[in-house]
C-alpha cells in the first residue's frame, strides 16, 4: 500500500539536517536552480497539481533522498516541484515543530491526494517516524550526484569551487587593481559563473579602496 502512495511522509535523519543540495549552494544556485524547475512544470505541484498564485503563493524545490543502510549512503535522487501543502507533508515532523499549518489541514490533504482514511494516516505516521527514528542511528554520508554537470546550463557550481574561484580572480585583481572586466572574463575565460564572480570581486576591491581613503 505504501509503494502506491502518491504523497508521502519523508523524514530527514538527523544527522543530515542542513546537510542537502540546497546547503552545498550559494542561496543565489539554489534559486536559479529551483526557479528553472518550477519554470519546466509550469509552477504546479508535481503532486496534487495545485498552480502557484490559484491555490498557493510559493512553491518549493523538494530534494528527494533514497537510502541505503548497508552503505549508509544517502543519496538524492531527483528534485520535485510541490506546493505549500504537499512540502509540509513531506517534512510532516518539521511542519509540526514549526507550526507551519495546523495538523488537521496537513492530515486532510494527505488522506485526499492519496485517498486513504485516517486509520491508514496514523498507522502511515507511526511506520514513518519509526523509520526515521531507525535512521537517527546512522551517521549518513550524502551524496547530492552530479548535479553540476547533469544542470550545467542552469549555471551550476559548488560553494568549495566557487570559493577557489573568486580567490583566483581576487588574486588577479590585487595584482593589477585597474585591470578591466572585460580583461578578467578574458582571463577566465570558460569559468563558470564568471560574470557574477568579477561583479563581485570589482565591487569588494571598490569598497576597499574607498575605506582605505577615508
Ligand atoms: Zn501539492
Amino acid at each position: 500500500m505504501q509503494d502506491e502512495l502518491i504523497l508521502t511522509i519523508e523524514l530527514i535523519p538527523r544527522s543530515s539536517w542542513d546537510n542537502n543540495l540546497r546547503s552545498a549552494l550559494t542561496p543565489w544556485q539554489w534559486h536559479k536552480l529551483c526557479k528553472y524547475f518550477y519554470e519546466s512544470v509550469n509552477h504546479t505541484c508535481e503532486i496534487c497539481g495545485a498552480i502557484k498564485g490559484e491555490e498557493f503563493s510559493r512553491m518549493y524545490c523538494h530534494e528527494v533522498w533514497e537510502y541505503n543502510e548497508d552503505t549508509k549512503i544517502q543519496k538524492l535522487v531527483r528534485l520535485e516541484v510541490l506546493c505549500f501543502k504537499c512540502h509540509a507533508v513531506k517534512h510532516f515532523g518539521l511542519s509540526e515543530a514549526l507550526d507551519w499549518i495546523d495538523e488537521k489541514t496537513l492530515i486532510k490533504h494527505f488522506i485526499n491526494i492519496n485517498g486513504v482514511n485516517k486509520k491508514f494516516f496514523h498507522g502511515y505516521y507511526e511506520d514513518c517516524f519509526e523509520v526515521w527514528r531507525k535512521r537517527n542511528n546512522i551517521d549518513w554520508i550524502v551524496d547530492v550526484g552530479d548535479i553540476e554537470s547533469k544542470y550545467a546550463d542552469v549555471i551550476m557550481y559548488y560553494r568549495d569551487k566557487r570559493k577557489l574561484l573568486f580567490e583566483r580572480v581576487s588574486e588577479a585583481n590585487n595584482k593589477d587593481p585597474k585591470i578591466k572586466r572585460k580583461e578578467l572574463f578574458e582571463m577566465f575565460k570558460g569559468e563558470r559563473g564568471i560574470h557574477e564572480i568579477v561583479a563581485e570581486v570589482k565591487r569588494e576591491s571598490k569598497l576597499r579602496r574607498k575605506q582605505l581613503s577615508e
